[in-house]
């Protein structure tokens, strides 16, 4: 009997059956308080109303309408009512399904847009794992090792981890945006660099939020040296971090281009990568595409998504139940040691496990992990050693949602330190 690849790992042994909100049920209908999302991808919480019902009416109109072959009315509705939220300027959009294909499709833009080929990441970035995706990921060598030869012209510029570097975040910025400016000067000229790609929150790196100065550093640069902005908002956008963009806590920072992905869609795979038309039209019609992009049904769940997130308010709700995470890890990581940082934006948050000599405990951490899986409580590891825990709950979780996790985490935690 075929069995399932052993190149795949999971996180948790779960088989799950359905799932309802902010919870997953499995076979024995035991219910998982489930803040992993999918890694950031069920917004809505799982099988929101409102997106159930507008994929049932869509799937009975019209499944896929292949959009290099035809137009459909949901891709030209979502391209209308992103303009409502996407940054200013950035009218123009190409739809695709997965976040390592968006950022194929922005590598793709930024090299015909500019007629360069170098581009500037940033230490501990994830972008994805198609080949071009995993040259620009630093997240940790399992996504790169053995692979090779990746793309070549990926330069690496350090990122602001002040808990890593042992910094402020003030010396940790000047560091980083001196680091960017050595690798132009040593690296990559910038009459060769295209793109810098960066997320505005670390993800699989470790959860570390990019402070507003660093941001404001390479759009600086970015400007000053004709090189395009790409931020990768595939796990910080769509209102997961308090704002509906991650790079809006960064005031007057505005990217070339965005690209999104997961929480778009409320689980159906559907990404997107935006820019000013103008930028866009220095690509060749045909350029991009692919067979399924901007597919009929994950269209109408974004556009449900987009209601749901409007009507509930979710962006304040993430904004607010974020700081009562945060605060509450806060308060567990006083009391357990072995926890040597928290951080987070919105509703991202990690715990950072360290030994007492502040190297990785990757060991802890995991048994923090499986100790909160055991109590019914889902969470992802993160970060290249694995030692950071992070909660990325849906952004309709409640105030007794929060509390309910916190208390099993904390009962995780005491566990796992014994
Ligand atoms: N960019 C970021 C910031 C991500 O977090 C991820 C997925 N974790 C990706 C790109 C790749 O997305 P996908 O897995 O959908 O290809």
């Amino acid at each position: 009997m075929p069995q399932l690849s052993p190149v795949l790992k999971q996180a948790t042994p779960v088989v799950a059956t359905r799932g309802e909100g902010m919870y997953l049920y499995d076979a024995d209908d035991r219910r998982h308080l489930d803040f992993t999302s999918g890694v950031g991808v069920t917004s809505t919480g799982h099988c929101h109303p409102r997106v159930v019902e507008a994929v049932r009416q869509q799937a009975g109109q019209l499944i896929h309408g292949q959009y290099t072959t035809v137009l459909h009315n949901q891709l030209l509705q979502l391209t209308e009512r992103l303009g409502d939220v996407l940054p200013p300027g950035l009218d123009s959009l190409f739809f695709l399904n997965s976040g390592s294909e968006a950022v194929e499709a922005a590598l793709r833009l930024a090299r015909h847009a500019t007629g360069r080929q170098n581009v500037i990441v940033f230490d501990g970035g994830f972008h994805g794992r198609t080949m071009g995706a995993a040259s620009l990921t630093t997240a940790g060598t399992r996504f790169r090792a053995g692979i090779g030869p990746l793309m070549p012209g990926v330069a690496v510029a350090p990122f602001p981890s002040a808990f890593r570097l042992g910094m402020s975040k003030e010396e940790a910025v000047e560091y980083a945006l001196r680091g960017l400016d050595r690798v132009l000067a040593t690296v990559t000229a910038p009459a060769e660099t295209a793109a810098m790609f960066v997320e505005p929150v670390l993800g699989e790196g470790g959860y570390i939020p990019a402070p507003a100065a660093f941001l404001a550093g390479l759009r600086e640069r970015a400007d000053r040296h004709g090189i395009l902005l790409v931020l990768d908002e595939v796990q910080t956008g769509f209102g997961r971090t308090g704002r509906f963009w991650a790079h809006q806590h960064s005031a007057g920072v505005v990217p070339d281009v965005v690209i999104t992905a997961k929480g778009l869609a409320s689980g159906f795979p559907l990404s997107a990568i935006a820019a000013p038309t103008e930028l866009m039209a220095k690509a060749w019609p045909g350029s991009q595409g692919g067979t399924y992009g901007g597919n009929a049904v994950a269209c109408a769940a974004a556009l449900a998504t987009l209601d749901v997130i409007r009507d509930e308010r979710l962006v304040a709700n993430a904004a607010e139940q974020g700081a009562r995470l945060l605060e509450g890890l806060r308060k567990v990581a006083s009391e357990f040691p072995v926890i040597a940082d928290v951080r987070g934006l919105g509703l991202m948050a990690g715990s950072e496990f360290c030994l007492p000599d502040g190297s990785p405990d990757p060991l802890t951490a995991q048994r923090a992990q499986r100790a909160a899986a055991e109590r019914g409580l889902l969470l992802l590891p993160c970060g290249e050693h694995g030692n950071i825990i992070r909660m990325i709950p849906a952004l309709v979780v409640k105030a007794a949602q929060i509390d309910e996790a916190l208390t099993l985490w904390s009962a995780a935690v005491s566990a796992a330190a014994e």
